[in-house]
């Protein structure tokens, strides 16, 4: 892969640094990748209209080619220049959460590169409240192919550093705008078929989609394995996600129980993912994850920490078990998967 130079634009505020905005919407525009930070995770963005710059995407990210990205848009109405057969649902979802952390899949349009969509016959479309995202967005005036912008596999970004540390010299710009309020990626919900279905859990909760739509289903795959052929519903729930070096294994139980188990297994690179009210009983090393109530302090923390893990070199991992309901369940989804579903009760024959 071709190196490239990398530019480095911080934005701490988008009226105060509108030439870093206009530097990274014209990159964009000229079918550069630039990595732009948004309220849920860093994101990769390209043109989501130019074949070719949504391709480097892949190359940048060593992304699998059939696991399409989301769009992000600045206006609900602005995805009728891409989607067809638009249900009322998606504006009564736009009405209650955009912008914000919600992505809605829709039938697409001939507009859309099959490069974008992963060659399926839908296209996911976001509206990021992050003002930094809708000025760059807004500046380059094309939609914003986006996925998260750390290399495939591992933790996505919640700082210009991580993103730094995985595509340094394989993209054009990384815009700096310090850290990601919600931290976990967002809710992805398909208004595609019959029945709403969601398919990925984020900060919008399926409770609070519930208010709006009705009944959802939630796909199989939000809380297990994902069974079968994962082509029809979201590809990306088949690969391998968020997984540092280390092997983790979640436990459930009290903090005391927690505790107990993670200190019997003391020796060398064992380390606890806790919770804050765990760290005075431990006797491992540890990264502490947000605290036991707190589900959103959770979200906030969750990539970062399974980062820190790496870089102190932590070989055996034993996390805490968040809840799974409200957004605890988009922390547990992503766990899991960064657990490869290793998850057991935190009671031990000592
Ligand atoms: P990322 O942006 O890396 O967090 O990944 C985007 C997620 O949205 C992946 O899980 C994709 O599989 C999913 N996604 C994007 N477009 C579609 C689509 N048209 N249909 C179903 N899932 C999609
Ligand atoms: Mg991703």
């Amino acid at each position: 892969m071709i190196m490239k130079e990398t530019k480095l634009l911080s934005v701490r505020d988008a009226e105060q640094d509108k030439k870093n905005i206009e530097t990274a919407a014209n990159l964009l525009r000229q079918g550069g990748l630039v990595a732009i930070p948004t309220e849920t995770v860093y994101g990769l963005g390209a043109n989501a209209l130019n074949p070719q710059a949504v391709e480097a995407i892949f190359t940048a990210k060593g992304r699998p080619q059939d696991n399409p990205l989301i769009i992000h848009i600045c206006q609900p109405e602005q995805a009728e220049q891409y989607a067809r057969e638009i249900p009322s649902a998606y504006y009564a979802l736009c009405r209650r959460f955009s912008p914000g952390p919600l992505t809605v899949i829709l039938k697409k349009k001939d507009i859309i590169p099959p490069e974008t969509s992963g060659g399926l016959d839908t296209v996911a479309i976001r509206i990021p409240s992050h003002p930094v995202a809708r000025a760059i967005i807004q500046a380059a005036g094309v939609p914003v192919a986006a996925p998260s912008a750390n290399l495939s596999g591992s933790p996505s970004p919640t700082t210009a550093q991580h993103c730094i540390h995985d595509l340094w010299g394989r993209v054009d710009a990384i815009v700096d705008a310090g850290e990601c309020s919600v931290g976990l990626e967002s809710t992805v919900i398909s208004l595609a078929g019959e029945r709403p279905i969601l398919l990925r859990p984020g900060a919008v909760t399926p409770e609070q989609l519930e208010e709006v739509l009705g009944p959802v289903e939630i796909h199989q795959a939000v809380t297990g394995q994902l069974e079968g052929d994962g082509k029809a519903a979201s590809p990306g729930m088949k690969y391998k996600h968020y997984s540092p070096k280390a092997k983790i294994t979640i436990l459930r139980g009290s903090s005391a129980q927690y505790t107990a188990y993670v200190n019997s297994r003391k020796g060398p690179g064992v380390y606890a993912l806790c919770f804050e009210e765990d760290i005075p009983n431990l006797l491992v090393p540890y990264v502490s994850w947000g605290s036991s109530g707190s589900e959103s302090s959770q979200a906030h923390r969750l990539f970062a920490a399974l980062r820190e893990l790496d870089q102190q070199g932590a070989q055996r991992v034993y996390a805490r078990c968040p809840e799974k309901s409200g957004i605890g369940l988009a922390v547990y989804n992503r766990l899991i998967r960064a657990a490869a579903f290793d998850e057991q009760e935190a009671k031990e024959t000592f």
